[in-house]
């Protein structure tokens, strides 16, 4: 069955149990960060092999890989970045510098995609960087909706090769779908209105690119690398400034990878409690370093505070 976003995402319910243990999450997140090197990921030629022992659930007519699954498959305790698999499933033992929060759907995420139907935000023949991207439905999205190019970065290895892979592969290749037409693959309403001509066809992978390691590492991997890229036309980051201490790297990013006329879509909680970090925050870091213009597309008020901001380059076209 299709699950609800609140079913997906746990912090989107407010009860004072799971806000605790919301809280709980972004307090493990607030610790010292290991420079993690970077890395690309190819992409295995035998698909089969991408989604075995993958179990998928949906949401909002997306699938994703489920958790529990992705436990077990990362045999033992821990897998070779020394996730545990207990903190994999109970999100609340993070291991700081391990893990950064990847392998679960933050609700920011719903929010971005929610926005991209509401405003209409086209992605047909962007350059697209889905950054700190977890389950990386913000890259599937404009995946199907025909972005020429859209790269995906997490810090953590295994939550590209054993979550964000699986899960582009699972909607966005005809292999996928046949793949996963189980009962958990109701088809159900896509969240962009748009059509999706893109789905299915062959060479949607031909047009990803998939990256792990701390942010400074990819930057400099991307733009040191043999097949270097254009910059981005647009950077999708969902629930990645939590703590204030990633800011300066995460500008330094923001800054070298995005085309000067291009557009950064940023969702956050309005604050992180037990971390620090925030929209006022990151907003007045910015400000500081002169780079970037903001400005607020929208506010969220259901449960934690949340909002979007788009931030360009201030002497963009
Ligand atoms: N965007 C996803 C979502 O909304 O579901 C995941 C959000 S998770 C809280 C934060 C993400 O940012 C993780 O995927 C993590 O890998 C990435 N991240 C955080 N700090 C990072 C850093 N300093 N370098 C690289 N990636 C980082």
């Amino acid at each position: 069955r299709e699950k609800s976003r609140e079913t997906a995402d746990p912090a989107a319910d407010s009860s004072p149990k799971l806000a605790a243990s919301e809280h709980q999450d972004e307090a493990a997140l607030k610790k010292n960060l290991c420079v993690k090197a970077a890395k690309e990921h190819n992409i295995p030629k035998d698909l089969n092999k991408v989604l075995e022992n993958k179990v998928m659930e949906t949401v909002l007519g997306l699938s994703y890989v489920k958790l529990s699954v992705v436990e077990r498959t990362c045999s033992g305790d821990a897998d070779s970045e020394g996730i545990v698999s207990k903190s994999i499933s109970s999100h609340t033992d993070l291991i700081p510098g391990v893990y950064e929060g990847g392998l679960k759907i933050w609700e920011c995420t719903f929010d971005l995609m929610d926005y991209f139907s509401e405003a209409e935000i086209e992605f047909t023949n962007k350059t697209v960087l889905d950054l700190g991207c977890g389950a990386g439905l913000l890259g599937i999205v404009a995946l199907r909706g025909e972005a020429a190019r859209v790269h995906f970065q997490d810090y953590n290895s295994t939550v590209i090769d054993e979550i964000t892979l699986p899960n582009v592969v699972a909607n966005c290749t005809s292999k996928g779908r046949r793949m996963g037409s189980g009962k958990d693959r109701k088809a159900s309403k896509p969240p962009s209105k748009r059509p999706r001509k893109a789905e299915g066809s062959p060479d949607v992978l031909n047009r990803c690119r998939f990256f792990s390691g701390e942010w400074s590492q990819v930057s400099q991997l991307l733009l040191s690398s043999n097949e270097p890229c254009s910059k981005y036309d647009i950077i999708l980051t969902s629930e990645t400034i939590y703590n204030p201490d990633y800011y300066s790297a995460l500008h330094e990013t923001l800054a070298q990878l995005l085309d000067r006329n291009g557009r950064v879509y940023l969702a956050s909680k309005v604050h992180y409690f037990g971390v620090g970090g925030g929209i006022y925050l990151f907003e007045k870091f910015i400000e500081e370093k002169n780079v970037f213009r903001t400005s607020l597309v929208k506010t969220i008020d259901q449960g934690l505070q949340r909002c979007i901001i788009e931030i360009t380059f201030k002497n963009s076209c």
